[in-house]
């Protein structure tokens, strides 16, 4: 396995669970088919094997009182040292195979020659640059956003830590910060029973951004979020269904004014569903006529 002084190309990403079999999902699709390609390489970490008793626990009763368990320190500490480190049970772990054979399968927007997996961009540099980046799933962490799963894509080694009962006791993720730069972080304001759920949400917003994994850099260039905006509608063959037409501008062949017409539906659709987005983004004149001519 990958540690942080001889990473794999491309993104090593390592889950420490009680629930192995819950990353399944990342062995299939687009994600299954980056790591035959290499570009990704999943551990998956059973937080068991750190458990030193004969129950195998990880949970406690809070100090303080209260309802629920806490997930305990003396299992967490040494488990994140060791995936840290590639050393102990963390060389015992099982490693993610892709689910089905994809490669000779090319996507129909794959691109002749596409991207490769080194776009010559600097691998996180700073003092803490050897460091993988811990990400703890939380519902009191940071709000995880497009720009996040941005930067993420151009790490070599995330490790996630998966919390369940009332969370994984503090002090934990305090440790944590001497071997990784550490991010609490959260995917909506709603709770969840464990982690892990939202650990396949980050990977697959983080993976789908690394060079090389969709064939066309083009599919999340335009994307919501991309340019502050969420995308407008999409339409595809038959032109007509159930009495619906497809709008007329898509068959024009002029690019222009399609271009025109998809960034005038995204800013329509961003001002009626998330209009806190707008505020972010610069307008041109032509966008606020857009805007006003409703
Ligand atoms: N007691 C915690 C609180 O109120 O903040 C909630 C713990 S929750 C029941 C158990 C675990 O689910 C958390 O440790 C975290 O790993 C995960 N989780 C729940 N909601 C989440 C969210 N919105 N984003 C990320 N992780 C979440």
């Amino acid at each position: 396995m990958s540690t942080a002084e001889n990473p794999t190309p491309g993104l090593r990403l390592d889950v420490v669970t009680i629930f192995p079999e819950y990353l399944e999902p990342l062995r299939h699709a687009l994600l299954g088919k980056a790591i035959e390609q290499g570009i990704l390489s999943v551990g998956v970490h059973d937080l068991r094997a750190w458990a030193t008793d004969v129950h195998k626990s990880v949970d406690d009763t809070p100090y303080g009182g209260g309802p629920g368990m806490v997930m305990k320190p003396t299992v967490w500490g040494p488990a994140l040292d060791d995936v840290a480190a590639g050393t102990g049970a963390a060389t015992r772990t099982a490693e993610l195979t892709s689910s089905l054979p994809h490669l000779h399968k090319p996507r129909h927007d794959d691109l002749t020659g596409s991207e490769g997996i080194d776009d010559g961009v600097d691998k996180q540099p700073g003092a803490d640059a050897g460091k993988p980046l811990l990400l703890v799933p939380t519902p009191a962490g940071k709000p995880f956003t497009q720009s996040d799963a941005q930067e993420w894509s151009k790490e070599s080694h995330i490790v996630f830590a998966c919390g369940r009962y009332e969370g994984i006791d503090q002090r934990v993720i305090d440790d944590a910060a001497n071997r990784y730069r550490v991010r609490e972080v959260s995917i909506g304001d709603y709770v969840l029973i464990g982690g892990e759920v939202a650990v396949l949400v980050i990977a697959e917003a983080v993976v789908r951004l690394i060079p090389g994994v969709l064939g066309n850099r083009r599919s999340h260039e335009e994307d919501s979020f991309s340019d502050g905006l969420l995308e407008g509608p999409s339409y595809t063959k038959p032109r007509v269904w159930r009495d619906l037409e497809v709008p007329e501008v898509l068959f024009s062949g002029n690019h222009a004014r399609v271009d025109r017409w998809r960034r005038d539906q995204a800013l329509k659709r961003t001002r009626a569903v998330r209009p806190e987005l707008l505020e972010q983004v610069e307008l041109s004149g032509r966008d606020r006529e857009a805007l006003e001519g409703e």
